[in-house]
């Protein structure tokens, strides 16, 4: 049985990691600070015997022995990352700096979960690891994107300087069940908005696209990645499945039966115009791609938000 600890586990993508390391008969410790994360993502798991929820912020110290650590503390909706953005550096880089002392000392392997937005506003398209990105450094997201673009810094200094075994993953945005109703992320208020026959609001005209990734596609493959030997990455993991912000509005409009009208509303500053993974580097090592096609996913997490709500 391995002892597995995952940072920001009472949060979307972590409870739906946490369920599948449980399931695998691991022993899982699940730090949160409960910032963006609810008890009611893990709530299933509490009651297990190989599960233990530690409420605490992933900057302070934690003296624990564990053999693996997935890092996914950190908020990662928009509006969530821009409430406390000081907050938000601290907890991608002092946080990072921690996990790694720790990993340091247990020689435990170290996974964390970065980001597409490490390419910022991407003007090579689609987006490969080998690609630096375009970030600005002052602007609104940058807490979120500069602290990421850190912490996989700090990744490749432990693991040269002291030889700590990490792994880094740059994930697309991904969606499904757990999400918050009121996370501020697109997949999530189209739904709401959609189920209530809201206005469902697009930022700017709606042209920008993304490529989502259903969540259980998303958790295979971390899984996979901690799994896999002689490979630090970064590694893309993402639906390169890609569609305009207009057309998910539409499909979500057509999957919910809605009655919603779309509105316009002003796009945020620095909103990236096009994001697409290219997987082929998570393909040829990790033999991962994802499955699950968006209607498919939507259908699922319309389904969960209609119990929710
Ligand atoms: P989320 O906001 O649902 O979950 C983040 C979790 O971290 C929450 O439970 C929150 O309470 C916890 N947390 C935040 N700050 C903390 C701190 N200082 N100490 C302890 N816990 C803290 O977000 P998510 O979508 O599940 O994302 C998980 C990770 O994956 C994040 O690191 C995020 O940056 C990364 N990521 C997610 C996406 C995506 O599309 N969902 C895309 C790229 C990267
Ligand atoms: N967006 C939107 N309406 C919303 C929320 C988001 O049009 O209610 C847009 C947002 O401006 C961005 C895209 O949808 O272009 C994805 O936003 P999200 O916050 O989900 O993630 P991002 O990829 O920007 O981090």
């Amino acid at each position: 049985m391995k002892k597995i600890l995952v940072t920001g586990g009472a949060g979307f993508i972590g409870s739906h990691l946490c369920k599948k390391l449980t399931e695998e008969g691991n022993y899982v410790i699940c730090l949160d600070n409960f910032f963006t994360g609810s008890y009611d993502n893990i709530s299933g798991l509490a009651s297990g015997s190989n599960f233990e929820v530690i409420e605490q912020d992933i900057e302070h110290n934690i003296d624990i022995k564990v053999d693996e650590i997935y890092n996914l503390a950190c908020p990662a909706s928009p509006p969530l990352y821009q409430f406390n953005p000081v907050k938000t550096v601290r907890t991608s880089v002092v946080g990072m700096a921690n996990m790694l002392e720790l990993a340091r000392k247990c020689d435990a392997k170290i996974l964390q979960a970065s980001t597409s937005e490490v390419y910022g506003d991407p003007l090579e398209h689609p987006q490969k690891e080998t690609y630096w990105g375009n970030v600005n450094p002052i602007g609104l997201r940058s807490c979120y994107d500069e602290g990421k673009r850190c912490a996989e810094t700090l990744m490749m200094d432990y693991h040269r300087q002291f030889g700590t075994d990490i792994k880094i993953i740059r994930i697309f945005n991904s969606y499904g069940p757990n999400m918050h109703p009121n996370d501020g992320r697109v997949v999530s208020n189209f739904i709401v908005q959609a189920l209530k026959n809201e206005d469902i609001t697009i930022y700017g005209d709606g042209s920008q696209t993304r490529s989502f990734c259903y969540v259980s596609d998303l958790i295979n493959g971390m899984t996979k990645m901690m799994n896999s030997t002689c490979f630090t990455g970064p590694v893309n993991l993402g639906n390169p499945s890609e569609r305009t912000i207009l057309n998910l509005a539409e499909l979500i409009i057509k999957l919910t039966a809605s009655k919603s009208k779309i509105i316009h509303k002003p796009l945020p500053s620095d909103d990236p115009v096009k994001r697409k993974p290219d997987i082929t580097l998570a393909s040829e090592n990790l033999n991962w791609k994802p499955v699950v096609n968006i209607e498919e996913g939507l259908e699922r997490t319309i389904e969960y938000f209609r119990r929710k709500l």
